[in-house]
């Protein structure tokens, strides 16, 4: 076992502690990485708080890991020392299933290892329980490791890791480029790494924010168009006029004002995880044979394609570097939709 320094809650309404946590032993095919970056993903935040249940404490969060190889089992081909690499949200899968072999390791029909809370054998996480990246170091079977181009910096790489896969994912999957108009709702951590791909993929990009106060950097980023949605004229001039809308809202949403945005045969796909449920009417769906999907993440393949692209086309996460000692002030100004536009632990000050 190796140990690391880490910081964990230990109930839904504490605080960040440091504690020391062990890692399992070098397998054959396993990867040791030293942490040097961890993105704070809202998913962090619902987690920690118990906000979709059945978390286990104390919870080490974090699932946007970028760091460099320490040490290499003695079967591993992909990786070497000193590698630069990245850890998402998942850490394994059963491999032989369906989606497994369909390169969909996150629908794993025996359900996909997550990077922390998960249940495993204890010789696998001392704990039982899977620990995430707010940690100096972590061991990851060598298929759920993906490299980091050079051209990006470990720090704007971390929230790609589940930011931009998860947004990457379905963009592709709906075939956004040009020709199509695409909306994205929420411009926080997922919202506008999601805006600087869809821009590179040559759609036409605009964000549906619920106040104007970001539209400066929304154009940056690549966005055509710019709307607020707290003003009511916004969905009567936008009615019919998406082809695909992704929500990356953490919050409850009118959903059903949303797809009245959708053009024919035009897509909204949920990404925004709040706890509710969401009433949509059927006229809305039916009319103009609009479809309501959801994603979630994307696979190992697709993380190191997102990865590359970014790298080809200048993308990172627009970040604010943060010491371990901040993260319960960095949660609740996320909560406050308060951060420009990831919060990035520096793991060097564990
Ligand atoms: P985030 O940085 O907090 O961004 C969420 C954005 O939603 C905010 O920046 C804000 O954008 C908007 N928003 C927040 N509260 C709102 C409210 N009350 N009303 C209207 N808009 C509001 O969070 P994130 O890390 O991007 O994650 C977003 C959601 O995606 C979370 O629920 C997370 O769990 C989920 N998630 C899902 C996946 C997946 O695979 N499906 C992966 C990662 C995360 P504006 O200020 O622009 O309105
Ligand atoms: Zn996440
Ligand atoms: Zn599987």
């Amino acid at each position: 076992m190796t140990t690391a320094a880490a910081y964990a809650l230990s109930a839904s309404d504490g605080a960040f502690e440091k504690v020391t946590i062990e890692r399992r032993d070098l397998g054959p095919r396993d990867v040791l990485i030293d942490i040097k970056y961890a993105g704070i993903c809202h998913s962090d935040i619902h987690t920690a708080r118990n906000e979709w249940g059945g978390t286990k404490y104390p919870v080490v969060p974090g699932h946007e890991i970028a760091g460099l190889v320490a040490a290499v089992g003695s079967e591993v081909s992909k990786y070497q020392v000193g590698d630069r690499v990245g850890v998402g949200c998942m850490v394994n899968s059963c491999g032989k299933c369906g989606p497994c072999l369909a390169n969909e390791e996150q629908f794993c029909n025996r359900g996909a290892t997550m990077t922390y809370n998960t249940q495993v054998d204890p010789a696998v996480q001392a704990d039982g329980y899977t620990m995430g990246g707010y940690s100096t170091q972590i061991v990851v079977t060598e298929h759920f490791v993906v490299g980091i181009p050079e051209g990006i910096g470990l720090d704007q790489a971390a929230p790609l890791l589940c930011a931009g896969v998860t947004l990457f994912s379905p963009l592709r999957h709906w075939n956004a480029g040009p020709g199509k108009k695409v909306a994205i709702i929420g411009m926080g951590g997922l919202g506008h790494v999601g805006v600087k791909i869809a821009a590179a993929l040559g759609a036409e990009v605009t964000v549906l924010s619920h106040s104007l106060s970001k539209q400066e950097d929304g154009k940056l980023f690549g966005a055509s168009h710019y709307y607020a949605t707290s003003d009511r004229q916004t969905f009567r001039e936008l009615r019919g006029k998406f082809d695909l809308i992704l929500n990356t809202v953490s919050a409850d949403l009118p959903i059903d004002d949303y797809l009245k945005l959708l053009n024919l045969d035009g897509t909204l796909v949920i990404l925004g995880l709040p706890e509710n449920p969401m009433a949509i009417k059927p006229f809305t769906i039916a009319g103009y044979r609009r479809s309501l999907a959801g994603s979630m993440i994307g696979g190992i393949a697709q993380t190191q394609e997102m990865l590359n692209f970014c790298a080809q086309h200048g993308i990172g996460a627009e970040i604010e570097v943060i010491s371990a000692d901040e993260i319960d002030g960095a949660y609740d100004r996320v909560v406050a939709s308060d951060v420009r536009y990831r919060f990035v632990i520096d793991v060097s000050t564990m």
